[in-house]
């Protein structure tokens, strides 16, 4: 486990409003309610208790912390305790990813603008991590929601202080609502950018979907917990890797235990696959614990383990510079 821990890793899947531990949220009801908030206490038991461990009350959870992001200045601040909680647990290369929202105090391109500006602080204050962006599209707000965000990100992109932390675009949101297809000339316009594509794909039974979107086409797929059959062969075709989500997956019950969870087969197929954490917030984990379940409950080797890790920088979206700096700490390490 120690072992684990001193790790350089590599964080592929994390949402940032899922990824605020309960101490950044407790931080953040302090900067925006004072130190006398009682409710804090309540909110926090009503965070960390499933009742029905189901994707809707999963969802649910994350609008508290939506609502403790919905200032620039607690947003800001989410921003870098989140990115501080990933360095302190080694992560040397993390992908975060959000989506875009418009409160009382802030528009959308507010939002990003400062998720962004956190991120340039970050690496000032967090040397040892190197922190990438993909913004997201939540599918269940639909296309007029997603064409407003796509048209802040090609502005950013054109700004010289962000163009090199957006690297990519993510489609997540509640996967049993909202479909696929409304979005894919977005996608292909996103392509054109030059912005990789990390696709929630097969998070829930819907074999017609995950067909049509292998066939689409994406750089990483999210969870692909329900992909089978001749889906599983053309995502082995197409060597499209997969980001596990092992406590998340379990947490929301599309996956029974971590000994059922796909992840094994995928790696026992030679295929790509990556460990991530999605929202460590939520369920109460980092990636060295969910690292550690793997290894444990599969019996990985400490190649296993670096095969795992080395083959999250290969499907990073990082510059391939940034790339071989990665895998020379990790090699480094495993020596
Ligand atoms: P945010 O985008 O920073 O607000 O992070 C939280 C959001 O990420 C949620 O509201 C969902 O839209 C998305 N999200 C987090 N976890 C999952 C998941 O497991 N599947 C699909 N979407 C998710």
């Amino acid at each position: 486990e120690d072992f684990i821990k001193k790790c350089p890793k590599v964080e592929l899947h994390a949402h940032l409003n899922g990824s605020l531990s309960i101490e950044t949220l407790q931080k953040l009801a302090i900067i925006k309610y004072g130190k006398s908030n009682s409710r804090f206490k309540e909110l926090c038991d009503d965070f960390r208790n499933f009742e029905d461990h189901s994707m809707s009350e999963c969802f649910q959870k994350f609008k508290f912390a939506h609502e403790l992001t919905s200032t620039l200045e607690c947003l800001r601040e989410a921003t870098l305790l989140a990115i501080k909680e990933f360095s302190e647990d080694n992560v040397v290369y993390l992908e975060l990813r959000t989506t875009p929202k418009s409160t009382e105090e802030m528009s959308k391109r507010d939002y990003l603008e400062n998720v962004l500006l956190a991120i340039k602080k970050a690496s000032e204050d967090y040397p040892n991590i190197l922190v990438k962006l993909l913004p997201s599209i939540d599918r269940s707000q639909g296309l007029d929601s997603a064409e407003e965000m796509f048209s802040l990100v090609l502005d950013f992109l054109e700004d010289d202080r962000f163009k090199d932390i957006i690297k990519g675009i993510d489609l997540s949101g509640n996967p049993t609502v909202g479909n696929f297809g409304v979005y894919k000339n977005l996608l292909v316009r996103a392509r054109e950018a030059s912005l990789k594509l990390a696709l929630h794909c097969g998070e829930v039974e819907n074999p017609s979907e995950i067909t049509e979107m292998i066939e689409f086409g994406m750089d990483r797929c999210g969870h692909g917990t329900f992909i089978s059959g001749e889906n599983f062969e053309l995502l082995k075709e197409k060597k499209i890797p997969v980001e596990c989500c092992l406590s998340s997956n379990v947490v929301c019950g599309t996956v029974k235990n971590f000994n059922e969870h796909h992840f094994k087969r995928l790696l026992d197929a030679n295929h790509p696959v990556v460990i991530c954490t999605d929202d460590l917030g939520i369920f109460n984990s980092n990636l060295s614990s969910e690292l550690t379940i793997a290894f444990n409950t599969f019996s990985l080797t400490i190649d296993d383990l670096r095969k795992v890790i080395t083959n999250a920088v290969n499907c990073s979206f990082a510059a391939e510079e940034d790339k071989s700096d990665i895998l020379k700490k990790i090699e480094a390490f495993f020596i």
